[in-house]
């Protein structure tokens, strides 16, 4: 491929690290993976940190905790990948579907007020792309009983006026996915500030066991474990959580490389009828994701013109309610803004280490389909009456 969508920033030097950890007691859970919470912890500036085997078993994780199951209703963006929606149906609730603005792409404040219900238990609303929704905003339009449970996928470094995912919401839930902007192949992580969420975690990621590995032979003697609620199975290994530490040393250096070769998309598209999300003053974008929307139908075109110049291009994300399983799980909300986005959208190859030359690669092949695009559109208002 002459462009990769996206190139990971591990090398083999980090076989180092699994090598420690191979030579000690700890394979799964352990002091490795207690370092990196810690280091969570300080970054988001929120009192408990618990590592995940993904973003989706620690909220899966979090929705048990929390008691959430059948007969409920949790209030989700419809623009969003899947999984922020299928952790809800995982449960048992019933994911409630609401638009986006269509400047930001961030799921709409009056819209999640317009659908509230008695049985909204929960919000999950989408940091999409890197940028934070406004939490104490959304707070403001909820009754005190509803959790925001911050889907952070995508927004490990972002803020908003400072503030960080986790400090304002119930919960955070970061993904250490392959592509995402931290990684360790698969991993994740819920931060929070309420201690009785943590301490509910601890069991509900660990089969809804009272007592983890290391308590049950604490001093020698083996102390029984009892199950009073249900859980998942979903903490990271230690084999994983030691890929983490270094990452999160050089996030910021990262983050203005995926800043810098942004604003460079930006410039270079500035006068073509593709368009892409604002970043409202104040927010500073993760910068996770770099998503145009391609007019007139011609989405389809530009990633096949794309593929054909060997450029790794994706598609983030087709609007959550127009696929089969939920045209047929839950009632088809009206969702224009999500829909007209998920027909449109392309993402660009961005990573840190991603060329100047290689991007001028993808800019030539998108200006070229700009043109396109210009052309199809002057036909278009020719022939209208
Ligand atoms: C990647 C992603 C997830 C799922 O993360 P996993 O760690 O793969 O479970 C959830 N929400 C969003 C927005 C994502 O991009």
């Amino acid at each position: 491929m002459a462009v990769p969508f996206y190139r990971h920033g591990l090398t083999p030097e980090a076989g180092a690290r699994i090598a420690e950890v191979l030579a000690s007691p700890f394979l799964t859970s352990g002091p490795q993976g207690a370092r990196v919470e810690e280091r969570l912890r300080a970054f988001f500036g929120v009192a408990h940190a618990k590592l995940t085997s993904s973003w989706t078993q620690g909220a899966i994780a979090t929705l048990l905790a929390y008691g959430i199951g059948p007969g409920d209703e949790v209030i989700v963006p419809a623009m969003t990948f899947a999984a922020t929606a299928n952790v809800v149906r995982l449960v048992g609730a019933t994911p409630v579907f609401v638009d986006v603005d269509p400047a930001t792409l961030l799921i709409s404040q009056p819209l999640v007020a317009a659908a509230l219900t008695p049985r909204t238990r929960a919000v999950i609303p989408v940091h999409l792309y890197g940028q934070m929704v406004d939490i104490p905003a959304l707070r403001q339009v909820l009754p005190p009983a509803v959790r925001i449970i911050e889907d952070a996928a995508h927004c490990f470094e972002g803020s908003l006026f400072g503030r960080r995912p986790g400090q304002d919401g119930d919960a955070a839930i970061f993904s250490f996915y392959a592509t995402k902007n931290v990684t360790c192949g698969e991993g994740g992580a819920v931060v929070t500030n309420d201690s009785d969420l943590a301490a509910l975690l601890t069991q509900t990621v660990l089969h809804g066991m009272s007592a983890g590995a290391a308590q049950r032979f604490q001093g020698g003697t083996y102390r029984h474990w009892d199950i009073d609620r249900l859980g998942t199975k979903a903490n990271l290994p230690d084999l994983l959580a030691v890929l983490l530490e270094p990452q999160i040393d050089t996030v910021e250096e990262r983050l203005a490389q995926r800043e810098a070769l942004s604003l460079r998309y930006e410039r270079a598209l500035a006068s073509t009828p593709f368009t892409w999300p604002t970043i409202v003053r104040g927010a500073v974008s993760a910068r996770h994701l770099f998503p145009i929307h391609v007019p007139d139908n011609r989405r389809d075109a530009v990633l096949a013109a794309l593929g054909q110049a060997g450029i790794g291009a994706t598609v983030n994300y087709r609007c959550v309610p127009s696929l089969t399983y939920y045209r047929k799980a839950v009632e088809t909300p009206l969702v224009p803004v999500s829909r007209a986005w998920g027909e449109g959208t392309l993402s660009l190859p961005l990573f840190p280490d991603l060329r100047e030359h290689e991007q001028d690669e993808v800019l030539a092949v998108l200006l070229a389909e700009a043109d396109a695009t210009r052309m199809d559109e002057e036909d278009h208002r020719a022939a209208a009456p």
